[in-house]
């Protein structure tokens, strides 16, 4: 570690999921989307002018931004894009935390939290689930200087709603609250985003890569109040002007207009969700309430099972994490390769 800083040194980083290529897997591990991106995209691959590519982006990504604000309807001012959520996520602690202040957060979370809150220094709060759900009223008067909420919540799957988020926003006035909705497409009735017009504290962030099934663009953005956005622009112009690149804004850009292709995937990817919940209850498993494009299993000797489905050629994930270590986390996938894995899985227990 010769030339290390201390946080080089100190730093655990997140661990990705698997992207194993030893041999061809039915992937179920990242909570990637079942279905291909909109078929739109290929015409904008056919037609980029190449080159364009000579030329930086533009750093304020406008024309995407004012997409955004037209379906999210607000203000394209209200929107900040970078590479991903996990890049927002990432300024946005930046932004709105020092070093030393206090973020709480679930227990059981996206595990990147636990990372950026090392990164950037921060003291932790880490909140108990109840009942593998987040309690609002554990997260009302707290000293800390802001909270982070995964909704619907990774790896459980499960969502607040709408007014549970309002709720929790309007009790904590004087702090920050991130909101990180990267699996909100496949909820109902739990998105934040209509409350940034009357919250000046709320951050909601978004990406395309599960939603759009963009996840090979590294497209995010965050939603909220102009003076939050603001903040966000200062972080970014501070580490990296030109965070979004053409092709992936103009990839991006088609790919929000064709809300027709997503609403029709989506709706299939909660159908086949449903469907596969109600196969592992019959057959006596405990499957948590979904409202995502994953389902969070518990089943006994989770790693084993984990390994075998691993063996056979199915990829899933298992975190070896106490309170978690006997579920494992399933993405939904296509029906056939979820008949496969209902198939498997039932082979396995039995
Ligand atoms: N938030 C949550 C809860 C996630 O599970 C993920 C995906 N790993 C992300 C954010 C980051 O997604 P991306 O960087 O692809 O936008």
């Amino acid at each position: 570690m010769k030339f290390y800083s201390k946080l080089a040194k100190d730093i655990i980083p997140y661990t990705a999921g698997e992207q194993p290529k030893d041999k061809k897997y039915i992937k179920l591990n990242t909570n990637e989307n079942a279905y291909p991106p909109t078929p739109q995209i290929k015409e904008v691959l056919r037609n980029f002018e190449y080159q364009d590519l000579l030329l930086y982006p533009d750093p304020d990504g406008t024309e995407l931004r004012e997409e955004l604000a037209k379906i999210k309807k607000t203000s394209f001012k209200n929107i900040f894009l970078s590479n991903g959520s996990d890049e927002v996520l990432s300024m946005a602690i930046a932004a709105f935390f020092d070093e030393d202040d206090t973020i709480a957060y679930p227990q059981i979370t996206y595990s990147f939290y636990d990372v950026y809150a090392d990164y950037y220094r921060l003291k932790k709060i880490k909140i108990a689930l109840k009942d593998y759900q987040i309690d609002i009223n554990d997260y009302l008067g707290l000293d800390g200087k802001g909270i982070l909420l995964a909704n619907p919540n990774a790896p459980t799957g499960m969502a607040l709603k709408t007014q549970e988020i309002e709720e929790l926003v309007k009790n904590n006035k004087d702090k920050i609250v991130i909101v990180d909705q990267a699996y909100i497409a496949f909820s109902q009735g739990c998105s934040s985003i209509e409350l940034i017009k009357e919250y000046d504290n709320l951050l909601v962030v978004e990406t395309l890569s599960k939603s759009h099934s963009l996840a090979g663009i590294r497209l995010g953005y965050a939603v909220g109040n102009q003076n939050l956005i603001d903040a966000l622009n200062r972080i970014k112009n501070s580490i990296n002007s030109y965070t979004v690149n053409r092709l992936s804004m103009a990839v991006a850009l088609v790919a929000v207009r064709d809300g027709d292709y997503y609403s029709d995937i989506t709706a299939k990817i909660v159908a086949t969700r449903e469907r596969v919940c109600d196969a592992l209850t019959n057959m006596g498993l405990f499957v948590l309430k979904s409202s995502s494009n994953f389902l969070f299993i518990k089943v006994k000797n989770a790693c084993q099972v984990y390994k075998e489905l691993k063996n056979r050629g199915i990829l899933v994930r298992y975190f070896d994490k106490k309170g978690v270590n006997d579920f494992i986390r399933v993405t939904i996938g296509q029906d056939k390769d979820m008949d496969l894995f209902l198939e498997n899985l039932k082979d396995i227990l039995a």
